[in-house]
């Protein structure tokens, strides 16, 4: 039931209405699947033009919890602003500049999804404030969130749509080049070749069955076809074999170019490489620093470095976060 309540009241307000009139909860997956964000104000905004900042002002952050949420009534789950939850963030406060780099590291559980998830409004904050290019999310438009943040994450959301409309999604206007070279550099034109409709294959639950590596390389695709200016990257690669890893990733860190990026990673390579390392423990921001100069403080980030980064290697590749 963890999936089904905590959507359900992100959902207050606006879609009331709609939610009476469904028969089944499959249902509601479905419409949650295609609009994730909670309701958007009358005079909502769009992101302003030029490279984005982004900023978490003293974010504080609860997942619904099940005691509290009566899936007797849809309404009363709709109207329900008494979030109760545990505390999952507590008071996280950093910014990324334009074009930088931020990487969030820390042990599994430690809420770095669920900062991933503010920006994007899969859940509003309870205090604080999330903020693209100085403008709170929650006064901007769902078209606007959607054209400036690209997000891949370990599941590799996809719809049950063709290839090519998933692919879409991130630019309508895209040439058919353009797509196959998205496919190439994700290290998934092969397959799509090989496939009997091509690009016009369903993929999903009641489609065409890709593997986790394969629906991964299909959102990181639609990644490096998007213009948004903000990415993030949940885990991204988590999936990926060793063989098509290297090759993603190195078509990954082209697409950040120019880009702002909160990058969840398992990868040292990446985490070294950023602007900004945040530590996070617990619903924390416990460090925040380059590379260098926490490994200089000695503490806990110089701790997972040694624990979890410095490995020969082949266990280099290995994701480093179990699987949630
Ligand atoms: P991380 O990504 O660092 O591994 P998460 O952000 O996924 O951590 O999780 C932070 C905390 O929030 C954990 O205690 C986790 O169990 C809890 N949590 C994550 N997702 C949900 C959810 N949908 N509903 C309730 N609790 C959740
Ligand atoms: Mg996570």
């Amino acid at each position: 039931l963890t999936r089904l309540y905590a959507p359900l009241t992100a959902l207050a307000g606006a879609r009331v209405e709609v939610m009476s009139a469904l028969v089944s909860f499959e249902r509601v997956f479905e419409i949650l699947d295609l609009k994730p964000l909670i309701e958007q104000k009358p005079d909502a905004r769009r992101v302003p033009e030029g490279p984005v900042s982004v900023e978490f002002d003293q974010v504080s952050f609860g997942y619904p919890t099940a005691e509290k949420v009566s899936l007797a009534s849809l309404e009363e789950v709709a109207t329900l602003d008494d979030r109760g939850g545990a505390t999952v963030l507590h008071d996280v406060s950093f910014r990324a500049e334009p074009g930088q780099m931020i990487a969030l590291v820390g042990s599994s559980g430690a809420g770095k999804s669920t900062i991933a998830q503010l920006l994007p409004r899969l859940y509003d904050a309870d205090a604080g404030s999330v903020r693209l290019n100085g403008v709170d999310v929650r006064d901007l438009s769902a078209d606007s969130i959607r054209d400036t943040l690209g997000m891949v994450t370990q599941d590799g959301h996809l719809f049950h749509e063709s290839v090519r409309a998933n692919l879409l999604i991130a630019r309508p206007d895209a040439a058919e080049n353009d797509i196959w070279d998205a496919l190439r550099r994700s290290r998934l034109d092969g397959l799509i070749a090989s496939l009997p409709d091509g690009l016009d294959t369903v993929v999903g639950e009641r489609g065409y069955r890709l593997s986790g590596g394969e629906r991964q390389r299909l959102t990181i695709a639609r990644l490096l076809l998007a213009r948004q200016r903000v990415v993030i990257l949940d885990e991204a690669t988590a999936h990926l074999d060793s063989t098509s890893e290297a090759a993603v990733q190195e078509a990954l860190a082209e697409a950040l170019a120019g880009r702002t990026a909160l990058v969840i990673a398992h990868r040292l390579s990446t985490v070294r490489a950023a602007d900004r390392i945040l530590v996070v423990e617990a619903g924390r921001i416990v460090e925040n620093g380059t590379h260098t100069e926490l490994l200089a403080a000695g503490g806990r980030y110089a701790e997972l470095y040694r624990t979890q980064f410095e490995r020969p290697s082949p266990e280099e590749k290995r994701p480093v976060q179990p699987v949630r």
